[in-house]
């Protein structure tokens, strides 16, 4: 069907058919049952928030009803789950909050790191808050880092769960591709986004050389949007993209006020569906309520943002760049993350530029910053610039990892998230952001993780002994070596 593929595994009786049924039930909805099944279903199509995939209950593989259920290591039915985990793009592993990791689950982690598989791990059965609070310490040792406390019979926990899981399914092309169009590269969506009137049809045709396709300009067209495939320029580099054009619609002066009531969600539809929105505003009237509404939408979408300021060959008489510039900043100051140029698409002052500029971007996309190189970054932040004292205490940050990119998006794990003052989280964003991707106009989404004493103290003592056992073989090994060398013994 080419739907991915979540397969949930575990040992037996973590709860894997609960979880499977709970999030059928409770989050998702069924988009259908399997056919002439006669047993409990094992894989369902689902949905979650726009995200679909097909989810495997590898515990219910080969069970009848009231049968014994079966398990990933059960012989019987081994390389039937084998296959399901190969073909699956993300694992959620089961584990019992309420018995800890045993022995069993080392046996599942060590065959799951093998795979190399993305594991998103439901901590499953914690049934009250001071569980839920646990989990993490007690199933971080397992080596995955991405713990979900659930609890299947209190409804409890699927949905944060599911929101990391559809995190890491491949991204979902809208519309069918035909065999010809699959091989196509891979083209970078972009909207060209503003008020009306401020010059995207303008820009969009400059963008498109004579490639513009046009569009009735009957009223009442349903089409919002139109795609149009464009390979831009830039020196000797070429940049597949699609254009969304939302200012394709030409459309009758008499019908204008209703085509502005709706630009807002017409926008936002191309927003939600671009990989780079441009941004443009109109620099002879800047920052209006309208503007700053369409910013926020672009920051809420979370989405890469360039920002142009349109119309300089009449705005730049009147007002200096620097000056202006000082201006848009202090209105828009959510949209301090996006780059802001100044054009005219009238008479092709700098365009050549934002070509350029959406390479730079594509590149700053791809980046996944190594955990070890995070860290010694977030170090050295930390120590010039230490978070401020909230009365007797410090917000601290043990470490950290960057999840994923496109939104670049990272984890911390800190004492306590409410020690960290918005200033001090926007600062660390603007660290981030200079240090890894200057100038793309990326959002920095960070998730702040609680570890509580129990975890630190848990992790901690681990870590310690761990280093301990080392350092105390290393030492033998030396005293072996020393008293060899003296020959007071012999091998
Ligand atoms: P599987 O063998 O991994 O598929 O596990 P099942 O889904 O059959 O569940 C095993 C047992 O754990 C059943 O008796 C469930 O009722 C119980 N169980 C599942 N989820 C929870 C939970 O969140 N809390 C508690 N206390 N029990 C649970
Ligand atoms: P849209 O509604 O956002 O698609 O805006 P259009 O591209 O249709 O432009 C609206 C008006 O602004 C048109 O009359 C354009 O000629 C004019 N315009 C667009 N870009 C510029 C510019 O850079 N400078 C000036 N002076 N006018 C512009």
């Amino acid at each position: 069907m080419g739907l991915p593929v979540v397969a949930i595994v575990g040992r037996p009786n973590v709860g894997k058919s609960a979880l499977f049924n709970y999030i059928l039930e409770k989050r998702l909805s069924i988009v259908h049952e399997q056919s002439g099944v006669t047993r409990d279903p094992v894989m369902s199509p689902c949905e979650h928030y726009g995200h679909k995939f097909l989810l495997v209950d590898t515990g219910g593989l080969g069970t009848h009803p009231k049968e014994k259920k079966v398990d990933l290591f059960d012989g019987m039915i081994r390389e039937q789950v084998m296959q399901v985990v190969a073909d699956a793009d993300v694992l959620i592993w089961v584990v019992n909050c309420q018995e800890g990791i045993t022995p069993q689950d080392e046996e599942v982690a060590d065959f799951l790191h093998k795979t190399g598989k993305t594991v998103v791990v439901a901590a499953n059965k914690a049934d009250n808050d001071n569980i839920r609070k646990q989990a993490f310490g007690l199933f971080a040792p397992l080596g995955y880092l991405d713990i979900h406390a659930v609890s299947c019979t209190h409804t409890h926990g699927a949905g944060l769960l599911m929101d990391a899981v559809v995190e890491h399914l491949p991204k979902q092309e809208e519309g069918t591709e035909t065999e010809g169009e699959a091989k196509e590269p891979k083209r970078l969506k972009i909207a060209v986004v503003g008020r009306p009137n401020v010059g995207k049809s303008s820009l969009v045709n400059r963008l498109l050389g004579n490639k513009r396709v046009m569009v009735s300009d009957i009223p009442g067209t349903t089409r919002d949007a139109i795609d149009v495939p464009v390979d831009l320029k830039y020196n000797d580099e070429i940049l597949p993209a699609t254009i969304i054009d939302t200012a394709g619609m030409r459309r009758k002066k008499q019908i204008d006020t209703v085509v502005e009531f709706f630009s807002l969600s017409r926008s936002e539809t191309a927003i939600k569906r671009a990989d780079i929105v441009l941004f443009m505003i109109d620099a002879t009237d800047p920052c209006t309520t309208q503007e700053c509404r369409i910013g926020r939408v672009i920051c809420d979408a979370r989405k890469c943002c360039i920002m142009l300021a349109n119309k300089w060959d009449i705005a730049g008489k009147n007002i200096k760049e620097k000056e202006f510039i000082a201006f848009v900043r202090e209105r828009m100051p959510f949209m301090d993350h996006a780059p802001l140029h100044i054009i005219s698409a009238l008479n092709g002052y700098r365009l050549k530029g934002i070509v350029g500029h959406l390479l730079h971007v594509r590149e700053q996309m791809g980046v996944l910053i190594p955990t070890g190189v995070f860290n010694q970054f977030l170090q050295d932040t930390f120590a010039r610039t230490p978070p401020p004292m909230s009365g007797t205490k410090r917000f601290k940050c043990y470490y950290g990892t960057m999840k994923q990119n496109n939104p670049p998006k990272f984890v911390l794990f800190c004492n306590k998230r409410s020690l960290c003052p918005a200033h001090y989280m926007q600062f660390l964003q603007n660290q981030i952001r200079d240090a890894f991707f200057p100038e793309a106009g990326l959002p920095i989404v960070m998730d702040l993780r609680e570890r509580t004493k129990i975890d630190e103290s848990d992790d901690v003592r681990k870590a310690a002994a761990g280093a301990k056992r080392v350092k105390e073989k290393e030492y033998q090994e030396e005293h072996r070596r020393v008293q060899r060398r003296k020959g007071y013994i012999k091998k």
